[in-house]
């Protein structure tokens, strides 16, 4: 939950998650729908539907548990390196670096000689060289810790650092890395299709967007004479999209779809973009 997500948003889903689904088999019995809506608002839905495989999966094995060896966690869905290593080490306790983002910019600083940093290659070998065989999570924690909150990727926090006696890069910095690229600007149409109180759902994007979840119909082109009656605008992985809302009457034609009434759209798990764009229209709370 917490790639992407600052760990203060994702506590209040981390504890509703664990209610609803506290042990695999739970997870693995409830259906896509009931999964995704239990996400809904935290975004990046691959999360959920990579949990929702790997509880499947963890259950087809012979002991239906979670293996603690780094190789034969990265064979399960959704899990990489960096989350072998980080469950391993952490949950399991045994000796797995977890390399993240976090941590090779701590050690490429650690270890950078006359400017040059080491290769993400030779960072991850001296990673995996120093995880202790006691505590390794606590080991994993403290360096992602470290890069998170102290050694920053703009403005280090050198003076609180524990480790700036040993630091040849506290006063030199190796050059910064290439600015992020500028998102991709993109526009959209997003339709609220209603009828009374009830508004027309499909599970359709034209991009394959939100795959799973309940949408409102969005389209790239509109008849020009229909007039916006709100806007949003929201990123989307390396987009930034700017969305028009407008009011249709009808469904719009090579869509699939239902009408929802009011208690069907509170249930209903939908993106938060789309959410934002029903409230900005809405005649009765939905
Ligand atoms: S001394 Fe500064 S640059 Fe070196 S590891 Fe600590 S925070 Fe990072």
């Amino acid at each position: 939950m917490s790639q992407q997500t600052r760990i203060a948003t994702v506590l209040p889903y981390y504890d509703r998650w664990l209610k609803r689904f506290p042990d695999w088999s739970s997870l693995a019995r409830a259906s896509q729908a009931t999964v995704l809506r239990h996400w809904e608002g935290l975004g990046y839905y691959r999360r959920a539907r990579f949990l929702h495989d790997l509880a499947k999966a963890v259950l087809r094995r012979p002991d239906r548990q979670l293996p603690s060896d780094p190789l034969e966690l990265q064979k399960l869905p959704g899990i990489g390196d960096y989350t072998a290593g980080a469950i391993a080490s952490i949950a399991f306790g045994m000796s797995a670096p977890a390399f993240d983002g976090n941590v090779a910019r701590v050690l490429g600083r650690l270890l950078a000689r006359h400017g040059r940093t080491p290769s993400l290659k030779e960072l991850k070998e001296v990673a995996g060289s120093l995880v202790p065989q006691r505590n390794p999570g606590r080991h994993n924690q403290a360096l992602m810790e470290l890069g998170a909150l102290v050694c920053l990727p703009k403005n280090p926090l050198c003076r609180q650092c524990p480790l700036r006696c040993v630091c040849p890069s506290q006063k030199k910095l190796p050059p910064p890395q290439k600015p992020r690229p500028q998102p991709t600007r993109m526009e959209e149409r997003i339709l609220v299709v209603r009828r009374g109180n009830s508004v027309w759902l499909t599970r359709q994007h034209p991009q394959n967007r939100w795959r799973g979840l309940l949408l409102l119909p969005t389209t790239q082109t509109i008849d020009p004479k229909s007039k916006a009656r709100a806007r949003i605008s929201y990123p989307f992985t390396r987009y930034l999209i700017a969305a028009s809302v407008h009011i249709l009457s009808r469904p719009p034609a090579g869509f699939i779809g239902r009408w929802f009434g009011p208690p069907a759209l509170r249930k209903a798990t939908l993106p938060a973009p789309h959410r934002r764009a029903l409230a900005l229209v809405k005649k009765k709370p939905y």
